[in-house]
């Protein structure tokens, strides 16, 4: 596969310079990285699938781990395996140390206080734990939640399980033709009665880019809080919560090169003070009577019971891999895979891309006439290429895209240009088939 559009050698990962260092602004960013051998710190990216090599273009779904994500999991269950906040002896303060250094990790990463970080087990959990301990307790008829057509499934059920409970209203945002939000339908909509607004940072089907910033000012401004779903943000772009200035941000680590079932909810502090907790039991409490119990601060106020310590030690290293490499960079060369496949699909005849946002990331959902998208999907895989084929969890906008699925080729900086040459031959041997 050749790589003919990266650039010059660079030093090996490990030596990477910091991000925005000295080596960054001689260079630019995406010139510091040899991205074609980063692809080699993913193990599984070595494989084959039905005999061809593999081209993963599913991390939109999820992502792939390098081997040190791999081995600090690993290292954990061999050397250090216990129970965290639990034990007094040797293994538990190792385990607790670990798991509690990669919430500081992870809130570095994001730019929050470590203490308004609670560990999830994605981004599911983070916002169901919004729709039941913030919302439930304060909404009731009359009240509006505003959400937005291009929702995932995680951002859209939950809130009609609360207006269904409180008696609350959804009130929807639409899109423009490019996949971009309508901002003045949200200014609009954003009237007295609208006491929370649920939207995602990052399309995981367009690949919009929404200004969270802003929207999360105004909204701030007319006393509605903000819920930023940035499951498909953080893998791919720097993320500063302080800066974006909303109420909850949700996050996933299996995203982000970290185990599945790791994610973590922020929240202002006033609320994490204000809320109920979620779910009862262990480590959630302070000291516990018969009659009563006093909770603990947050954020274990909301972490009942034994977490997914090993995950969370995955998620720690992730978070070192990603930060190595600096998620400008990352943000710069998936665009640059990103011109490369746009400027492909561009050329084939019938090949309809859904979502053209200005400064979209790296997803991109197609469809080519006359053929169906699991059709495609399915014949791409034995040519050893993993899209993902269907509804992506977001039935209203596929509705609103006037299709019954897409595929979905979602790209992440270990992917190659070769990989796109080799995909876009996979792509033409696989349309003639179904000609
Ligand atoms: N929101 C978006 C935008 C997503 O892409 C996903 C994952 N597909 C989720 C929420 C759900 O996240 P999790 O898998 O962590 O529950």
């Amino acid at each position: 596969m050749s790589e003919s559009r990266e650039l010059r050698p660079h030093p090996p990962f490990g030596h990477l310079p910091a991000e925005g260092g000295a080596a960054l602004e001689e260079g630019g960013a995406a010139a510091e990285v040899d991205w074609s051998r980063i692809r080699g710190d993913f193990p599984l990216l070595a494989r084959e699938v039905h005999g061809k090599p593999l081209v993963y273009f599913d991390s939109a779904n999820t992502g792939q781990k390098p081997a040190a994500v791999i081995a600090a999991v690993d290292d954990f269950y061999r050397r250090h395996n216990a129970n965290v906040s639990r034990a007094v002896h040797q293994l538990g303060s190792e385990a607790t140390e670990a798991y509690e250094g990669s919430r500081a990790k992870l809130a570095r990463f994001i730019n929050v206080r470590v203490d308004d970080l609670v560990l999830t087990s994605g981004t599911t959990f983070a916002i169901n734990l919004v729709a039941y301990s913030w919302a439930l307790p304060r909404l009731k008829a009359g009240d509006a939640i505003l959400i937005t057509r291009m929702e995932h499934h995680a951002n859209i059920v939950p809130w009609q399980l609360v207006a269904q409970r409180t008696g609350a209203r959804i009130e929807v945002v639409e899109l423009l033709p490019d996949g971009s939000l309508d901002l003045d339908m949200l200014r609009a909509k954003m009237t007295g009665d609208v006491k929370l607004l649920a939207l995602a940072h990052v399309s995981n089907v367009l690949g919009t880019v929404n200004p969270v910033a802003d929207i999360c000012r105004e909204a701030r401004r007319r006393g509605i809080v903000t819920v930023v779903d940035g499951s498909q943000a953080l893998p791919h772009r720097p993320v500063d919560i302080a800066a974006i200035g909303c109420d909850f941000y949700a996050l996933t680590g299996h995203k982000m090169c970290a185990p599945t079932g790791t994610g973590a909810l922020w929240a202002r502090r006033e609320h994490l003070e204000a809320m109920p907790p979620f779910i009862g039991g262990g480590e959630m409490i302070k000291e516990v009577r018969l009659d009563g119990t006093v909770f603990n601060d947050p954020p274990r106020k909301f972490e009942a019971g034994t977490p997914n310590i090993s995950g969370f030690v995955g998620l720690g290293a992730a978070v070192d891999y990603l930060s190595a490499l600096g998620m400008a960079r990352i943000e710069a060369r998936e665009q640059a895979l990103l011109a490369h496949l746009d400027e492909e699909f561009a050329k084939v005849d019938g090949l309809r891309v859904f979502g053209h946002a200005p400064g979209k990331a790296a997803v991109v959902s197609f469809a080519i006439d006359g053929v169906h998208s699991h059709d495609l999907a399915t014949l791409l895989d034995l040519e050893g290429m993993a899209v993902r084929s269907g509804q992506h969890c977001a039935h209203p906008l596929l509705e609103w895209l006037g299709v019954s699925a897409t595929c979905r080729a979602s790209l992440a900086f270990y992917n190659t240009h070769g990989e796109i040459e080799a995909f876009m031959a996979a792509l033409h041997k696989v349309r003639k088939l179904l000609a």
